[in-house]
C-alpha cells in the first residue's frame, strides 16, 4: 500500500509550483516517494507521473523507460526542459485526469537535464512522444495540465467530465 494518494484534477497540490530539491541533502529522502510514485504508476499503468500527483510539490518525476526512448533513464530530478521544432498534435492523458483523452499540441523536439537519483546530472535530447512525454510531466511541476493547453472548443467539450472528475475523485475521497 502506497503512503501517498494519487492526487485528482480539482486538487490544489496539482495546481501549486513545486519547488527545487537540494541534491546534495535530499536525494535520500526521495527513495520512499520515488517508490510511492512506482507503486502508483505500476497500479494505473501509466507513461509517467510527477511527484505532485503523489501529492508532494517537489521537481521530480518519474517516466516508464520501457515504453519510452530516454536512454534508460526513468527518474528525473529538477528537470529543465528547454524544446524546440514544429508544433505536433498528438493525444494525451493523465492519471490524475481519468478518462479524458486529447489531442495537444507541442514542440516536436526537447531537450532535458536532470539529475538522476545517483546525483548525477544528464542530458536527453528527444523527439516525438518521449519529447511529449518530459513535456507534459514538466507542466505538472509548473502547475499545468494537458487540459490547460487545449483550444476553447475543446476546452468547453470536457468541461463536464472534468466537473465529474472533480466530484468523484475530489481532495481526500479514494485513498491507494
Ligand atoms: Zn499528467
Amino acid at each position: 500500500m502506497s503512503s501517498r494518494k494519487l492526487q485528482y484534477f480539482g486538487s490544489q497540490i496539482l495546481r501549486n509550483s513545486s519547488r527545487i530539491i537540494d541534491i546534495s541533502s535530499e536525494l535520500e529522502s526521495l527513495h520512499s516517494l520515488i517508490s510511492d510514485m512506482l507503486e502508483i504508476l505500476g497500479i494505473e499503468n501509466g507513461l509517467g507521473l510527477a511527484a505532485p500527483q503523489a501529492s508532494e510539490n517537489v521537481r521530480l518525476f518519474i517516466l516508464n523507460s520501457e515504453e519510452l526512448n530516454l536512454n534508460g533513464h526513468s527518474i528525473f530530478i529538477n528537470p529543465e526542459v528547454t524544446t524546440s521544432g514544429p508544433l505536433h498534435k498528438d493525444e494525451e492523458g493523465c492519471l490524475s485526469i481519468p478518462g479524458i483523452f486529447e489531442y495537444v499540441r507541442r514542440p516536436s523536439s526537447a531537450s532535458v537535464t536532470a539529475f538522476d537519483l545517483a546525483g548525477e546530472r544528464f542530458t536527453l535530447d528527444l523527439d516525438d512522444y518521449s519529447a511529449r512525454a518530459v513535456q507534459h510531466e514538466n507542466d505538472h511541476l509548473d502547475g499545468i495540465l494537458f487540459v490547460d493547453r487545449l483550444s476553447p472548443l475543446r476546452k468547453r467539450l470536457v468541461k463536464k467530465q472534468l466537473f465529474d472528475i472533480k466530484r468523484e475523485y475530489g481532495p481526500g475521497s479514494r485513498i491507494l
